[in-house]
């Protein structure tokens, strides 16, 4: 359909700030047609539940060439509960049926239509060949299609046409293990795209009714979505929580359900994934069976541990002493939602809360790239880059001053760059086992005292050992680097030589076939001759394909950013003896058990957008310790002296960096939360002895990766957005920070 009055409204988009619903535009080359390429149009995620945006089209997926939509997606769609128009009293009350649901299948999607003759394959946001084309999903799915109609008798063409006349996307689930795997399983025989819909090409969404979706996708060889038609709304209500209690429909494992229905007489969908609760409920369930099969037997539970052990607490004992129900659960499996409820009214505590327990035990995934090189490789330079573009944490060894206790600093460094970020370099040349062992060692212990849970990246600088190419590279680096370096400066050429020649002769490579290599996850080759820019892309396209971290690189900002790294001048320490030097105290703050604080954000955020932002996106950071700043050295002077007099044999007493518990309680009493697009933090009242000098004292919850902490300050005075909450008061304890 031609549209250009919207292809001038996505124009215009394209040029807004990120928080004014800015939309991004890709020009993609088509498959197979060399010259001819399609716009693609992805909006920012959290655009779809603002109530202040207002998005051109709120399509997930969009494809278009000049002014015409050649490929749609479905209007962004929500949970039950996640949003207004999905909360179940607006859906019973302002929906019509019949209600179609179809199978959630757990795949990637995929996007189907026709230009000129052409058939155009697209992922979400993308098709043809992409920059870090590890797992390119449209190609993928084109060459699945292929073979499909093939076997069909049916050409591409044909298929293309068929969608162009009638001016259609198809839009399936392309589900297979061998490329990709997901939650639910999909072994070769039902590996494939899944077809479940058939979109017009028009800005009002607009898509036809799953019947007409299957005939023809049979007729070109596409899987079936199965699909069941109710009638009224509050069947539809009690049959999908009746599959939730199981998880399966038909005796298969599934996600859930898709629910298309009408709204003021336009398509409307929604989605019932079948999750928490009701997966803790269904842990509690077999646990109530094995418990009264065999008293003595112990539940060894993985996805609900400590809920799971809370339930078994109480459960044990109630079934004892009222055999009645066990009997009835037993023989006639009746009762358990009864027991279920008299838990939950036993622990006061709700659902969220207990599943609460069950994220705090889950570990916070850091990944943690290790370097293995000798001076001069580069390490410096790939690590200012690197942190520069991602927002990342940066801890060089080579900035600890202190002779004595030096690694024991470094480490404390570490830590606390983990607590500020979900990835950290650690740069030095850890050249010997003896330092990896170390490391290792540290941070598994950093690990376990918070939760983490560690991927340890090596990054090999001498996959060739260090060889006479990279010999001449590296000191011809370090010659020109002159005295712009922490430690190797005022020396003349056969002193810097013989250092170097020192770390070169007692290099040990990488050996993952045993301790303490064996730790590395994985191990990237950033070979030192190849120059440090071409290094950067080489980490970041390896973390995209082992992890799928989304990493962007735009050419013109990783030329920014490598730039200044080569520019960048090396903190030289000054004065004369600065090896003892500790850091200097920085700021005092009362820090609340983050536990406690966790429970209160899950409990008050539920189905809030930038909260599920901050749990699930890669771009932004939850912040995993929880303060409220009393006084900072730089902008409150005068109160931090007060509390540095006041506390001065203590600090002094304390020889660790970090944070430094000064042994006095402290009430904070949390009563709102507020946020932009940027940041979130709660506002908090201090009834206790100490006051913070922050206008709008807070703690700051999280963030856009990239966006200070300190912005929190600013935005509390001019928030986007605030929930009222019960105020709830939790105890901190003061701290100094170093
Ligand atoms: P490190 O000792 O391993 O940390 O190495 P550095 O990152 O400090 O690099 C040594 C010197 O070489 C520095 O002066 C860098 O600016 C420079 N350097 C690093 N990588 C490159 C590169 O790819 N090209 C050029 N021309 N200089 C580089
Ligand atoms: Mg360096």
């Amino acid at each position: 359909m031609y549209d250009s009055a919207l292809l001038a409204e996505l124009a215009a988009a394209s040029t807004q700030k990120a928080s004014a619903g800015k939309v991004k535009r890709h020009t993609n080359q088509v498959w197979d047609a060399p010259g001819l390429t399609i716009e693609s149009w992805k909006f920012n995620e959290w655009d779809y539940y603002s109530t202040k945006v207002k998005l051109p089209i709120p399509s997930r997926g969009l494809f278009t060439k000049e002014d015409q939509i050649v490929v749609r997606g479905y209007d962004k769609f929500f949970n039950v509960g996640e949003v207004e128009s999905t909360k179940w009293n607006s859906i019973l009350t302002e929906t019509t049926g019949p209600y179609a649901l179809t199978l959630k299948e757990n795949g990637c999607k995929i996007m189907i239509g026709g230009y000129n003759g052409k058939l155009i394959v697209t992922s979400k946001n993308r098709t043809g060949p992409q920059e870090n084309d590890y797992k390119n999903h449209s190609l993928a799915a084109t060459n699945w299609i292929k073979a499909r109609l093939k076997e069909a008798g049916k050409t591409e063409q044909e298929l293309a046409s068929e969608l162009e006349e009638k001016d259609l996307t198809a839009v399936g689930e392309f589900c297979d293990d061998n490329f990709e795997e997901h939650v639910l399983a999909y072994p070769p025989e039902s590996a494939g795209i899944y077809l479940n819909g058939l979109n017009r090409n028009t800005r009002e969404f607009q898509t036809l009714a799953p019947n007409v979706v299957n005939e023809l996708g049979a007729r070109y060889g596409f899987l079936r979505t199965d699909f069941l038609m109710v009638e009224g709304v509050d069947e539809t209500k009690q049959f999908l929580e009746k599959c939730a209690e199981t998880g399966a429909y038909n005796g298969r494992d599934i996600e859930g359900f898709v629910v298309r229905c009408k709204k003021d007489g336009k398509d409307f969908f929604f989605k019932y994934k079948f999750k928490e609760p009701y997966l803790m409920y269904r842990e509690w369930r077999t646990a109530t069976h094995v418990i009264l099969k065999d008293p003595q037997a112990a539940w060894k539970s993985k996805m609900h541990k400590e809920a799971t052990n809370e339930f078994l607490k109480f459960a044990r004992p109630y079934l004892k002493s009222h055999p009645e129900l066990a009997e009835k659960i037993q023989k006639e499996g009746k009762g358990i939602i009864e027991l279920r409820e008299k838990f939950l009214e036993y622990s006061n505590l709700d659902p969220e809360q207990l599943l609460q327990l069950q994220i705090n035990e889950k570990g916070t995934d850091k990944y943690v790239l290790i370097p293995v090189a000798t001076i001069g490789c580069g390490k410096t330079t790939v690590a200012l880059t690197l942190a520069s573009l991602y927002g990342w944490g940066h801890v060089q060894n080579d900035d600890v001053s202190s002779k004595s206790g030096k690694f024991r600093t470094f480490s404390n460094r570490i830590s606390q760059a983990f607590s500020e970020h979900d990835v950290v370099i650690v740069d030095r040349n850890n050249h010997q086992f003896r330092e990896r062992q170390q490391l290792f060692e540290a941070m598994d212990l950093m690990a376990d005292a918070n939760g983490y849970d560690m991927h340890y990246i090596g990054l090999d600088f001498l996959p060739n050992g260090p060889a006479q190419k990279e010999w001449e590279v590296t000191l011809s680096r370090v010659m020109n680097r002159g005295d712009n370096h922490q430690t190797i400066r005022n020396m003349d050429r056969p002193a810097v030589e013989a250092i170097m020649k020192g770390f070169r002769g007692r290099y040990q490579p990488i050996t993952v076939a045993k301790e303490p290599d064996s730790n590395f996850e994985l191990v990237i080759d950033v070979n030192c001759a190849r120059g440090s820019k071409d290094n950067v892309t080489a980490v970041v396209s390896a973390l995209n394909d082992a992890y799928d971290m989304d990493l962007e690189t735009k050419p013109e900002e990783l030329n920014a950013a490598f730039s200044a790294a080569l520019e960048h001048k090396a903190k030289i320490p000054v004065g004369t003896q600065p090896a003892q030097k500790r850091a200097t105290w920085s700021f005092f703050c009362i820090r609340v058990d983050s536990k406690e604080m966790m429970q209160l954000l899950a409990s008050n955020l539920q189905g809030n957008p930038f909260w599920q932002e901050l749990q699930v996106s890669k771009g932004m950071s939850l912040k995993q310790e929880f303060h409220v700043t009393l006084a900072h050295k730089a902008s409150e002077k005068t109160q931090f002296k007060a509390l540095k007099t006041k506390y001065h044999k203590l600090l002094t007493g304390s020889k660790e960096n970090g944070f430094v518990d000064l042994n006095v309680e402290e009430p904070v009493i949390v009563e709102s939360i507020c946020w932009n697009t940027r940041i979130m933090a709660a506002a908090v009242s201090l009834p206790g002895e100490h006051c913070s000098s922050n206008f709008h004292p807070h703690i700051t919850v999280g963030m856009a990766k990239g966006v200070p902490p300190k912005e929190a300050n600013a935005m509390m005075n001019n928030y986007d957005n605030r929930v009222e909450i019960k105020p709830v008061r939790l105890t901190g304890r003061l701290c100094a920070f170093r």
